[in-house]
């Protein structure tokens, strides 16, 4: 089977040895670094670009998400680092995104059909990563919703208290735009995040990159080898409907 993996700031190599890949696609060129392991074709796509130094408002999310589908990937695990709303949730710590609510304002569609996201992350995914942190002993926080911003700013602490008013748990700015695209395209998809700070407002302690580069450090491993188990755990698609509408709409073209 053809995986991708997708990963953020801070994870950028999950094996010794990864060919370096050029994608065209309509909408942009795709950097990917493609090994075979376990039998199955990783195709790793650092989010923020080769030189990890796209800002997430910037990521070519369309040309990414469409690079995958033309390798022919089915299924993509994603991590992220994110800000924790919820104060059960430590710096450090890995959770499972389950929901998102989507502020951004930016293009995330292919404009050519309207998918169902009441569930927008793939369930047997999800799984896959439940048993690989079983597997390596690190406790996952399950049924985490995300609250997508638009960035690269932070937020202001009044947005911070909304958004932990209305029970978001963590804060990002990429997440909600490719589940989005990976529905239209109907390839699977899930999303471990790392909490790398608590969201302004709700510590004494500034943001700063400095500390949120130290706990990437620290968990670096930890996320390594999750992976690495999610990737040996994933299987091809049993019953997920991820791929359903996707399949309708490409029926339906004349
Ligand atoms: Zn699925």
């Amino acid at each position: 089977m053809k995986l991708g993996i997708i990963g953020g700031t801070g994870f950028y190599h999950l094996f010794e040895h990864m060919v370096e890949k050029n994608i065209r696609t309509e909408y942009g060129d795709v950097t990917v670094f493609h090994a075979t392991t376990e039998g199955k074709d990783v195709y790793f796509l650092p989010r923020h670009g080769k030189h990890h130094d796209t800002l997430a408002p910037f990521v070519n999310y369309r040309a990414n998400m469409l690079a995958l589908k033309e390798l022919g990937v089915t299924r993509i695990l994603s991590v992220s680092a994110v800000g924790a709303i919820n104060p059960e949730i430590k710096v450090g710590s890995l959770s499972l995104l389950d929901q998102f609510v989507d502020l951004t304002t930016r293009v995330k569609t292919y404009g050519k059909y309207s998918v169902d996201l009441t569930e927008p992350f793939c369930p047997e995914l999800q799984e896959v990563f439940v048993q690989a942190a079983k597997a390596i002993n690190e406790p996952l926080r399950p049924k985490t919703t995300l609250v997508c911003v638009e960035g690269p700013r932070y937020e202001t602490k009044a947005e911070v208290q909304l958004f932990s008013k209305l029970g978001m748990d963590v804060i990002g700015m990429t997440n909600a735009t490719e589940a989005a695209l990976a529905r239209e395209l109907g390839m699977c998809y899930s999303v471990v995040t790392l909490a790398t700070n608590m969201a302004p407002g709700l510590t004494e302690h500034p943001l700063s990159l400095k500390a949120h580069r130290e706990v990437v450090e620290r968990k670096r491993e930890t996320v390594k080898s999750l992976m690495l188990e999610a990737i040996k755990l994933v299987e091809e698609r049993k019953r997920c409907t991820c791929h359903e509408a996707y399949e309708r709409a490409m029926i339906a073209k004349p």
